[in-house]
C-alpha cells in the first residue's frame, strides 16, 4: 500500500502514551502477540500497566511483544492458553495472580474468522468461531469478575474494581454476509458485554466494548494488500484511511484508565465513520 500521500493518508502514531494512566495495575490481554492484540498489550505496558501476552501460537511473537512492554518500563509474562478451554482460562488466571498478585484490565481480543458462503458453512466453521470469539470472552469475564468482586476496590490503584474491555467489531451491527458466523459471534459480544455491564456494575466494575472498523492486521489483509483492494475499501469509510492497530491501543488504554470512569456498557466505535451508512454520503 503507498505510504503517506493525500490518497492513502496515514494515521497520527505517536510512540506510546505519554501519560501513565495504568501505573501499579495488571492487564491480561488475548491474543496479544499479533495485530491488534500485540498493540493493546503495548500501549498498556506503555501507560504503566504489568501485563500478561496470552497467545495460543507463535510463542516468539509473544516473547517480541513481552520485551517491548519490558522496554518502556513494565513487567510482561507470557501465557499460552486457548481461550475457548475452560481449563486453561482459570490457569492462566491463577497464573498471573501468582506473578503479579491479581488483575485489573482484561481486554478480551482474541478471535477469528472462518470465512464461507452461507449454504457451504460447516458446522465446524460455525462453532470455532463461535467458541473464540463468544465463549472464549465469556470464559475470560468470568474468571475476571470474580477475581475483581475477591479484591474489590483498591482507590489507591483505580477507582474501579476493574475493568473488562471486550473486542468486538462494527459486525456488532451492521450484517455480514459470507461472515455469518463471525457477525452472530460479535453481535453475541453486544449483549453478553451490555448484560454482565448491567449485571456487575454495583461492585464498580467496568465493562465496555471496542468495535474496530478496518484495522491493518493480518486478519483482513485481502481488504488491504493491493490498491484495488484498498481503493475499494475506502468506498465504506468516510473518514478516507484504514485504521491502525495502535489507535486501537489508545482507545484501550482510555476505557482502562480512570479517565472513563463513568463509561459503563458501551460499544465504542473506533471505525472512521464506518457505521455511518456511507453508502449515503452523496445523498442517497
Ligand atoms: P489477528 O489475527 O492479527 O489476531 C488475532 C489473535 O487472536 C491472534 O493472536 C490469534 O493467535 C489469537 N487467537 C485466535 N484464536 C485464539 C484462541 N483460541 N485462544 C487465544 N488466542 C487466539 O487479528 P486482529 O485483527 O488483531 O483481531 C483481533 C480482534 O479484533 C479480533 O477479536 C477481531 O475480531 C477484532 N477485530 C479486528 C478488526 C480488523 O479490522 N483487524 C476489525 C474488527 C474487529
Amino acid at each position: 500500500m503507498p505510504e503517506n500521500t493525500p490518497e492513502y493518508p496515514q494515521a497520527h502514531l505517536p510512540d506510546v502514551p505519554h501519560r501513565r494512566l495504568l501505573e501499579g495495575q495488571v492487564a491480561i490481554v488475548t491474543g496479544a502477540n499479533s495485530g491488534i492484540g500485540k498493540a493493546v498489550a503495548i500501549s498498556l505496558g506503555g501507560a504503566g500497566a504489568n501485563v500478561c501476552v496470552n497467545f495460543v501460537g507463535n510463542p516468539d511473537a509473544a516473547a517480541e511483544v513481552v520485551a517491548e512492554i519490558e522496554s518502556h518500563g513494565s513487567k510482561a509474562m507470557v501465557h499460552q492458553a486457548d481461550v475457548s478451554k475452560e481449563d486453561q482460562v482459570i490457569s492462566m488466571f491463577d497464573d498471573v495472580r501468582a506473578a503479579f498478585g491479581t488483575v485489573d484490565i482484561l481486554v478480551n481480543n482474541a478471535g477469528l474468522q472462518q470465512d464461507s458462503k452461507f449454504e457451504d458453512m460447516t458446522l465446524a466453521q460455525w462453532q470455532k468461531v463461535i467458541d473464540v470469539n463468544l465463549t472464549g470472552q465469556f470464559l475470560c469475564a468470568r474468571e475476571a469478575v470474580r477475581e475483581f468482586k475477591r479484591r474489590g476496590v483498591k482507590p489507591e490503584v483505580s477507582c474501579a474494581a476493574g475493568k473488562i474491555i471486550c473486542m468486538s467489531s462494527v459486525h456488532e451491527v451492521i450484517p455480514w454476509g459470507g461472515h455469518v458466523n463471525y457477525a452472530a459471534s460479535k453481535g453475541g459480544v453486544m449483549l453478553m458485554m451490555k448484560s454482565i455491564a448491567q449485571e456487575v456494575a454495583p461492585w464498580r466494575i467496568r465493562v465496555n466494548s471496542i468495535c474496530p472498523g478496518a484495522i491493518r492486521t493480518p486478519i483482513n489483509t485481502g481488504a488491504w494488500d493491493t490498491p484495488e483492494h484498498y481503493a475499494a475499501l475506502l468506498k465504506l469509510i468516510p473518514y478516507k484511511r484504514i485504521g491502525e492497530a495502535p489507535e486501537i491501543g489508545r482507545a484501550a488504554v482510555w476505557l482502562a484508565s480512570d479517565d472513563s470512569d463513568y463509561i459503563h456498557g458501551i460499544s465504542l466505535f473506533v471505525d472512521g465513520g464506518m457505521t455511518l451508512y456511507p453508502g449515503f454520503e452523496a445523498g442517497g
